[in-house]
């Protein structure tokens, strides 16, 4: 038997062993394992089994003169012997003298054994077990090397089943953004990218993800020119300091290459060392979409122009029948009221879609500079009898101007309609002794004009003001039912603002009150010719 010189040796054999840990492969580390530990305690025989949810993973054991990756009767040992003894206490165990000790199931050569359960966050990963032919072999001194190796294999086996987790998850994670059928990119808060779908790899002028991952996708070549576009925009969020989590960018760029128009979003992740760790681009195929859509908005065109003939025809024809229907026959008028009644509504609802359909295409070339103020005055003073007949106090505020009166260019016409409309629902869904106040406001940092229209009448339900802008689109309520309206209105004053290059908004609480309102790009009173 070869005596140790204790300290050197440990300290080799315990500098060897933490080496060995570097390394991600268990089984490999483990095999590379055995022979040291067998040596540092002088054992004749040295196994070592891995449990993975509660099932043997792996094994192998070793001796003088063979490794195997088969313990020999592991399930009898598992069963009747020391090692499942150890499973099932979680106990490190030293038998001085298998004679002795009931728990060495197979009575042979062996009289002195060590078995050790390798334990993470009370989960036994695996056992190791070391034994000798002389009886007392194995020292304290031999118990507490081994106590710090099974500590260092079980940060070691956790250590590579996380990474082996993270791996498959990675690995799920890219697939599925691989497949997915939008353009898609994720970048680091340089705009380096990170992933890129395969989708989005066809539009940049790379054919492998190694070519493209790690490089900014500003220096990149690109097929198509909506990446430039994106990357203008991307590099405006970058650079706008402080670097914070954007909301959502929304924007539209069109591929000439695909013939496709598509709506992207930049979003922002986060990681444990940075609010904004990166980006994330998303590029979604609108075109479908806006194909139906317009499809939609000719097939309402053509459907409420070609009815409006034949329904002049029947309101008069149902004048006609009245006029030369005496007046005795009174039921017949009352039906022939009902038919006028209908068909005017009908009317009515043809002439609201014909008006949105003209906004969208009305020439924007024949806008005038005028005085968004002028134009509010004029709407407001249109509704005032109105607010009056209802019982409803109606107050306008006009912001103090400094200098020349701001400017927008619009048509004047369509920009009252949009007003009127906005205080004409203040009033229709504010119910008796209700407060309608009308504002505008000049924002010249940004040089926009601010319209907003405030009132203290029923709101809108949370879940519901997203919609209130789309056409045809009416809460549900017998409040909102018991007023004339088509949901029109506010799907007109959409346009109407958009088409002037501003923007619309509603902020309500249901039961309180409603606040609508638009802004408008100023012009400065020497841009106007
Ligand atoms: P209409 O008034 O003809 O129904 P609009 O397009 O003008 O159509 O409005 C759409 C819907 O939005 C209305 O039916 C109503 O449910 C809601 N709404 C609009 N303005 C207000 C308001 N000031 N207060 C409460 N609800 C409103």
């Amino acid at each position: 038997m070869d005596i140790r010189q204790p300290e050197a040796n440990d300290i080799d054999f315990l500098l060897s062993v933490s080496n060995l840990f570097r390394y991600l492969a268990v089984d490999e580390v483990l095999k590379r394992l055995l022979p040291l530990a067998r040596s540092a305690v002088d054992a004749e025989e040295v196994s070592i089994i891995i449990f993975r949810d509660d099932e043997v993973e792996w094994q192998h054991y070793m001796n003088k003169d063979e490794q195997l990756d088969d313990i020999p009767y592991l399930d009898s040992v598992l069963k009747h012997g020391l090692a499942g003894w150890v499973r099932k206490h979680r106990e490190f165990v030293m038998i001085e003298d298998t004679e002795t000790d009931a728990r060495w199931w197979q009575k042979n050569y062996i009289r002195s054994v060590l078995c050790a359960p390798v334990i993470h966050q009370g989960e036994l990963l695996a056992i190791m077990t070391l034994n000798h032919a002389e009886p007392h072999h194995f020292t304290t001194h031999h118990v507490q090397l081994i106590q710090i190796v099974t500590n260092q294999a079980a940060i070691a086996i956790y250590n590579a089943r996380m990474f082996e987790k993270i791996q498959t998850t990675q690995n799920q994670m890219e697939t599925v953004l691989r497949a997915f059928p939008n353009l898609m990119m994720v970048m680091d808060h340089v705009g380096r990218l990170l992933i890129v779908n395969d989708a989005m790899l066809a539009l940049l002028d790379r054919t492998s993800y190694d070519e493209v991952i790690g490089h900014r996708l500003t220096d990149m070549p690109k097929r198509d020119k909506c990446l430039d576009d994106v990357c203008q925009i991307l590099l405006e969020v970058i650079s706008t300091p402080p670097l914070k989590p954007i909301e959502n960018v929304f924007f539209e760029v069109n591929s000439e290459l695909l013939e496709r128009d598509f709506q992207g979003t930049i979003s922002t992740w986060s990681s444990s060392q940075r609010e904004v760790a990166g980006y994330v681009i998303v590029l979604s195929d609108i075109t479908q979409i806006r194909e139906v859509a317009s499809f939609k908005d000719e097939m309402l065109r053509i459907a409420a122009h070609d009815l409006r003939s034949p329904l002049s025809l029947i309101l008069g024809y149902t004048d006609m029948i009245m006029l030369e229907t005496p007046e005795e026959a009174t039921s017949v008028h009352t039906y022939l009221e009902a038919i006028t009644q209908s068909s005017k509504r009908m009317d009515l609802l043809l002439e609201e879609i014909l008006r949105v359909e003209r906004i969208r295409h009305s020439p924007s070339e024949l806008y005038q500079f005028i005085s968004p103020q002028e134009v509010m005055e004029q709407a407001t003073g249109n509704l005032q009898a109105f607010a009056d007949k209802k019982g409803i106090q109606l107050t306008i505020y006009h912001s103090p101007i400094d200098g020349p009166s701001p400017l927008i260019k619009a048509d004047p016409l369509l920009i009252r309609q949009a007003m009127e409309n906005l205080i004409n629902n203040a009033l229709k869904y504010t119910p008796k002794g209700g407060e309608v106040h009308v504002t505008n406001r000049i924002d010249s940092a940004n040089q926009r004009f601010h319209f907003t229209v405030v009132d203290n009448g029923i709101g809108i339900p949370s879940d519901k003001a997203k919609y209130v802008f789309e056409s045809f689109f009416r809460v549900n309520d017998p409040a909102i039912a018991s007023e004339q309206g088509f949901g029109l209105g506010l799907n007109l004053v959409k346009n109407v603002i958009e088409k002037h290059h501003g923007g619309v908004w509603v902020d309500s609480v249901l039961h309180s009150g409603s606040r609508f309102g638009f802004w408008l790009p100023l012009y400065q009173a020497e841009e106007s010719p």
